[in-house]
């Protein structure tokens, strides 16, 4: 028999995140939609409960859950506020690849002085001429002696202005491809590492995404990730995990939408009837419930894999498009749902809405997560 109710543990998890969740994030959601600003006493308050670096090791000073536990709680924070819930989650990226490809004293050395401050990290791949094709990265890494000196420049970076680390990917030589990748563990104070454009978003306002210019900065050798060429499969296995944790995203975001939809459907009253009892509206909600439900079992479905540590490419990608496509969904119909009302600022379905087709976009584009699902099914 299969079980789908979270342990005792797990709605332990549950309910600490859905009330810091409703009571530190939720109430001021709109306003940082409205004024984007650094969340800092809310990431403040998130590490100190434990709500920080989940699947990190406690080895390494994270809170060593499973990534179904993640789940659990990354979808109670994202139905309170995608943008805020992502700037305190945004290390479990980051750091991914040190996890990935990092030995043991790289690990002790960066991540637990990280995790014990509560300070943010960065994950640094994109670049303008290389986003869905990533493998055609063109920021270099040349070997110095006992160093490497870093030129290039990212864009696109969450987290970029605050991080107190980078993971970054740079090739020690084009025509090798994703062969010639390698990732670095590079310190904020490194010299020549400066931010650039902060970018103006439509949605997911107070997720802070910014260039990071890399001009002569000097990288010990004892940053590299594993062997030379090893650094693109480092951040494939973290964008494994973070396709989760965006599934988290779209799942959450689709609650909120479907919720607050439901309950005006309730109240709203045309024709002398709550508007949810018309057929259409009914079954828009019931389509809804049904999508928002199968993004959850999706998602439960590739960490509970990743927990059994077994390869989880493909579902981690399925999930990813399929949670986030249906936060597209149901946020645009969940403002049909409020009519007139739903386009204003006044309700949270219009910021829903704006959030959601983030989620389509980043860790991967919708296209580009069904080619992974896709390939892996041919293979
Ligand atoms: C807010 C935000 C935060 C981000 N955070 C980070 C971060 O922290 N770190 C990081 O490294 N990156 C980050 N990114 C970058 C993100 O992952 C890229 O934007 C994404 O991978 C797409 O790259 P692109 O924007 O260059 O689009 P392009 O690759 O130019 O794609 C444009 C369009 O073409 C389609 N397309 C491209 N190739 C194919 C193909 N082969 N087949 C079919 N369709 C295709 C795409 O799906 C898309 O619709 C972030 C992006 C945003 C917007």
């Amino acid at each position: 028999m299969i079980d789908f109710s979270p342990s005792e543990q797990q709605k332990a998890f549950q309910k600490t995140a859905r009330d810091f969740a409703q009571k530190e994030i939720a109430p001021v959601a709109l306003k940082y939609d409205q004024d984007p600003a650094f969340p800092a006493e809310i990431i403040k308050k998130a590490h100190a409960v434990g709500l920080m670096n989940l699947t990190c090791p406690k080895e390494y000073a994270g809170q060593g859950l499973g990534l179904l536990d993640a789940a659990i709680i990354s979808e109670e924070m994202n139905a309170a506020c995608v943008a805020i819930s992502g700037m305190i989650g945004i290390n479990s990226l980051a750091c991914g690849p040190i996890l990935a490809g990092g030995s043991d004293a790289q690990k002790k050395r960066f991540l637990i002085p990280l995790n014990q401050s509560g300070k943010t990290a960065s994950f640094g791949l994109t670049e303008r001429e290389a986003g869905s094709d990533a493998g055609g990265l063109k920021t270099r890494a040349k070997l110095e002696g006992d160093h490497y000196v870093l030129n290039g420049q990212k864009c696109f970076i969450t987290n970029a202005s605050y991080a107190a680390l980078y993971s970054i990917f740079a090739t020690i030589d084009p025509s090798r491809g994703t062969k010639g990748i390698c990732g670095f563990i590079v310190p904020r104070e490194s010299p020549g590492l400066s931010i650039g454009k902060v970018e103006d978003k439509m949605g997911q306002r107070s997720l802070n995404v910014a260039e990071v210019i890399l001009e002569n900065v000097v990288v010990p050798r004892e940053n590299r990730l594993g062997n030379e060429g090893e650094g693109f499969k480092f951040a494939m296995e973290a964008l494994d995990e973070g396709r989760v944790n965006i599934a988290t995203v779209g799942l959450g975001l689709a609650r909120a939408a479907f919720e607050a939809a439901l309950a005006y459907a309730k109240t709203r009253v045309q024709f002398g009837k709550p508007i949810g009892t018309f057929q259409a509206l009914n079954f828009m909600l019931a389509d809804m419930a049904a999508a928002v439900e199968s993004s959850r079992l999706l998602t439960w479905y590739a960490a509970s894999l990743a927990d059994q540590h077994k390869r989880y490419t493909r579902e981690a990608a399925q999930a990813k498009f399929y949670a986030t496509d249906t936060a597209m969904r149901v946020t645009t119909d969940a403002v049909q749902i409020h009519g007139g009302y739903g386009y204003t600022k006044e309700y949270l379905v219009e910021k829903l809405m704006r959030d959601a087709k983030l989620t389509q976009i980043y860790e991967g584009t919708n296209q580009v997560n069904r080619m992974v699902a896709g390939g892996a099914l041919m293979r």
